[in-house]
């Protein structure tokens, strides 16, 4: 067998291997075996020859292909095959399975759900009519103990995952069929167009297949993913560090997917719009070709009518999700209540100071709940809502369609307590490491007291800063620090807020 992705190919026969030089005619592989043994390769099966107890097999796929989508195997397999109808074109697609005599029982299970992926995928709504001659999987030993592999045309599956309960394998490698091999990144830099892709057409099957609720827990287990990764290293997914990462590349690549769906409107549960046609239109122009990510954004921009280079700015090319500090105050204006909502940012390194992905919010009131969007244009980002009840608490992202990880605090609601003030937050500390002065920029109660303190490594308090919250519950605080207090890491914290210290670093 072979698995040359994404740089062995070369190996077995001389090639430029990168994925922008695909074979536009296809390929023919040409097998010799023992007669005891069946082959299977890219595409069809055009002929079988015999001669002195061999057999060669003639295999042909005449659609543009890369080097690393490139297959074949061969061993004393057994087989078996059903088809798909596209329902666009009428074509017939041949579905053939090889596996070990032994897995055979195996495989009906595991690979039962295979047909409702197919009818799901190539629904004219989705992503259309399943672009090759062939579809099959085979099992194989590759470099890696878990996963497949979307040769094209011929997914090779790890042999545990062969099964039965892989169902998400088997639907991300299917949906590559489109994304990854119709279309394929034109450099390894672009490297999430093919798995945020397949990551997200993952989820959406998962989602289409055991419904909503299922889909939210599902796709918010890929933001852990990316969250964690991104907390362990950070960096941007185009032209990443690590080729495969699975958090960043996976997981993040595909919120990129469903926040662009966000960004475009097309939230329907099950009722593709933009989004999907977006998606179609991006195969149909670069269809066995090869892609970038200023490709598809421009079919993006087109299908849209947005303007979306901001998007791709924030989430492709710098690193991080938004880190969101939520503070809204209300007020009884009439019988009407008016609420104010400062959105602050503290993105961390390397992530755009503040995301400008619309954030939706909900109010939740005691009869009716009121969803309002927030479109960062600055940070913090104050807007005001005038609502029919007042507010009881607030829901960031209730829906989940934003990366995000973000702390509420509610003042003032309900005229209870006025002047009440349990929420105080220091989110931002800067420079840092600070030489001579550091700023820090803190949320809480309008018109009230801001302080902050800085301990040492010991716990010992060396310092506070005390100034005052303005008008919009932000205040803005400066330290002097002086030779009194040398160089080394120090942690500091909102007084009265119980929040994590922030740690800080001091230099000569
Ligand atoms: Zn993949």
């Amino acid at each position: 067998m072979t698995c040359g992705c994404p740089f062995d190919t070369r190996y077995w026969f001389a090639c430029w291997d990168l994925p922008h030089d695909k074979a536009e005619r296809g390929c023919m592989i040409n097998l010799t075996v023992p007669d005891t043994f069946q082959t299977c390769s890219n595409g069809i099966l055009d002929s079988v020859t015999s001669s002195a107890g061999r057999k060669t097999y003639w295999w042909r796929h005449p659609y543009g292909i890369a080097t690393y989508l490139m297959t074949f195997s061969a061993s004393r397999f057994a087989s078996w095959d059903t088809f798909h109808v596209n329902p666009g074109n009428g074509e017939t697609i041949p579905v053939i399975h090889w596996m070990w005599p032994e897995d055979s029982a195996a495989t009906r299970v595991g690979y039962q759900r295979l047909p409702d992926m197919f009818d799901y995928f190539t629904r004219p709504d989705v992503f259309g009519d399943y672009p090759f001659d062939k579809f099959g999987h085979v099992p194989g030993y590759y470099g890696f103990q878990w996963g497949g592999m979307e040769h094209q045309t011929l997914v090779m599956l790890h042999p545990s995952y062969i099964g039965g309960g892989r169902e998400s394998t088997i639907a991300h490698e299917l949906s590559h069929m489109w994304w990854g091999d119709m279309v394929t990144h034109v450099d390894h830099r672009d490297v999430w167009l093919n798995e945020g892709f397949a990551t997200y057409a993952e989820c959406m099957y998962m989602g289409h297949w055991r419904g909503r609720p299922f889909f939210s827990n599902y796709i918010l287990g890929k933001a852990q993913s990316a969250i964690s990764q991104d907390r362990a290293r950070r960096f941007a997914i185009y032209d990443p560090p690590e080729l495969y990462n699975y958090g960043t590349i996976y997981c993040k690549g595909a919120w990129v997917q469903h926040m662009l769906r966000w960004v475009a409107g097309d939230t329907a549960w099950e009722q593709p719009g933009a989004f999907f046609e977006g998606q179609r239109v991006y195969g149909d122009s670069f269809k066995y070709g090869t892609v970038s990510t200023t490709d598809y954004c421009r079919i993006m921009e087109q299908v849209t009518g947005m303007e979306l280079d901001w998007f791709f700015d924030e989430w492709i090319y710098l690193a991080g999700y938004p880190k969101y500090f939520l503070n809204t105050v209300s007020e009884q204006v009439g019988d009407s209540f008016r609420v104010v909502t400062t959105l602050a940012q503290s993105n961390g390194q390397q992530a755009p100071d503040f995301f400008q992905t619309p954030l939706p919010v909900r109010f939740n009131c005691l009869y009716v709940d009121t969803m309002v969007i927030i479109s960062p244009q600055a940070n913090p980002q104050v807007d005001t809502f005038m609502l029919f009840s007042c507010p009881e608490s607030v829901t960031v992202d209730p829906d989940d369609w934003v990366l995000d990880s973000a702390y509420v605090s509610v003042t003032g609601v309900a005229e209870a307590e006025p002047g009440s003030s349990s929420w105080v937050r220091l989110f931002a500390v800067g420079p840092n490491p600070s030489v001579g002065r550091v700023r820090f920029e803190m949320f809480g109660q309008p018109g009230g007291d801001a302080r902050v303190e800085v301990f040492d490594r010991t716990g010992r308090r060396v310092a506070e800063v005390a100034g005052r919250f303005g008008t919009e519950g932000t205040a803005l605080l400066g330290w002097n620090h002086d030779s009194r207090v040398p160089a080394g890491v120090y942690f500091c914290r909102a007084a009265g807020s119980g929040q994590e210290p922030v740690k800080l670093v001091l230099a000569d």
